[in-house]
């Protein structure tokens, strides 16, 4: 897919921040180009129009930037997974390991229905505990996890293509 190339070239390197040895992956400047954000969603929306999805569950902060656009063409509702004490309602929540300490993300109750069919978005998958605790919050509501679609996937991840069990969609490389 020619676009892939497209919007790669979106996505600026910042080497060591937020610290030293970091490669970070900055897609702020692929939300600039108006040309390569549109394919990253069009190639989202292409792959899971006709999936029967109902719900695109978002990762704060930059599973923001892309889920609610994926949501809308799709046809399904878009569920934010925030970050510890944002969601003002009842949430459940799920706590994941980082590199160093531990994190958490929280969905409201009564977001998500029994039986529905999600994907998970996050414009980056690493380690993938970050995705591992927003498909341990849809499956407790009793939620099927079609898919996690990320815009940026680490090559051993790339490769490896299911997380938990579950399908992993990955559009681009680390550059
Ligand atoms: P994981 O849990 O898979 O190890 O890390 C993925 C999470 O870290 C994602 O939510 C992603 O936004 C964030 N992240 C880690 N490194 C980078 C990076 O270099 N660029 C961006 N944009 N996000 C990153």
């Amino acid at each position: 897919d020619p676009r892939l190339q497209a919007i790669s070239n979106a996505i600026t390197v910042v080497p060591h921040f937020p610290k030293q040895g970091i490669m970070f992956q900055d897609i702020t400047t692929l939300l600039l180009d108006h040309k390569a954000f549109k394919h990253t969603v069009d190639i989202f929306v292409e792959r899971y129009k006709d999936m029967d999805i109902s719900v695109v569950a978002g990762v704060e902060a930059r599973g923001f930037m892309f889920g609610p656009a994926i949501a809308l063409a799709i046809g399904a509702k878009f569920v934010p997974l925030r970050k510890p004490k944002k969601l003002p309602g009842e949430v459940i929540a799920e706590a994941y390991e980082l590199e160093y300490g531990s994190d958490c993300l929280e969905m409201h109750v009564g977001a998500v229905e029994a039986g529905e069919r999600a994907i998970v978005i996050d414009d980056l998958v690493a380690t993938g505990g970050t995705l591992s605790a927003a498909i341990r919050l849809l499956e407790r509501v009793g939620a099927r996890v079609v898919e996690c679609g990320c815009v940026i996937g680490l090559r051993e991840v790339k490769g490896q293509r299911r997380l938990n069990g579950k399908p992993l969609y990955i559009l681009v490389e680390p550059r």
